[in-house]
């Protein structure tokens, strides 16, 4: 896509501080870190979000930001790491071409984890049930 900033970045068009590169994935230092150390992986084909990205490079997404955490870990010594993807704007996706967040987490680094809704237990029932059948078609 022309005006899109990650494949910009792919094609190497503009800068951006590369940790890892292979045929698929590219992964990169955000350059609005929520911690030190957040980087993300982003396919090089373009795709609008994870549920239009083939599976095969969705595969390869998670288990390279799988080992990439890892080092980052060892790099900037967090003690865990949240692996993030927002899909959709309503769940903050801004950049609209794949990417996967990893934002290492430090002891008492103040972010806050999600809070938690009360849903009864027949809609949770019912909720379970949907994505069941949905899951069979
Ligand atoms: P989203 O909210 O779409 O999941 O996250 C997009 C992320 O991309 C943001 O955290 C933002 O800081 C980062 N970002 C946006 N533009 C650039 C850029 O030009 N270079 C780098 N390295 N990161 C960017
Ligand atoms: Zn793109």
């Amino acid at each position: 896509m022309n005006n899109c900033i990650f494949c910009q970045i792919v094609k190497k068009e503009i800068p951006a501080d590369i940790v890892f590169e292979n045929n698929s994935v590219v992964a990169f230092l955000d350059v609005n870190p929520t911690n030190k150390g957040h980087t993300l992986v982003v396919s090089k084909r373009h795709f609008a979000d994870i549920c239009e990205t083939d599976d095969s490079i969705a595969s390869e997404i998670f288990v390279k930001a799988k080992n990439i955490a890892h080092m980052i870990v060892r790099a900037v010594h967090a003690d865990g790491f949240n692996l993030i993807v927002n899909n959709g704007s309503v769940a903050g996706q801004v950049v609209m071409h794949t990417h996967l967040h990893i934002v290492p987490r430090f002891r008492d680094d103040g972010l806050k984890q999600w809070p938690h809704k009360d849903i009864s237990k027949e809609e949770m029932q019912e909720i379970k049930n949907k994505i069941a059948s949905f899951l069979k078609e």
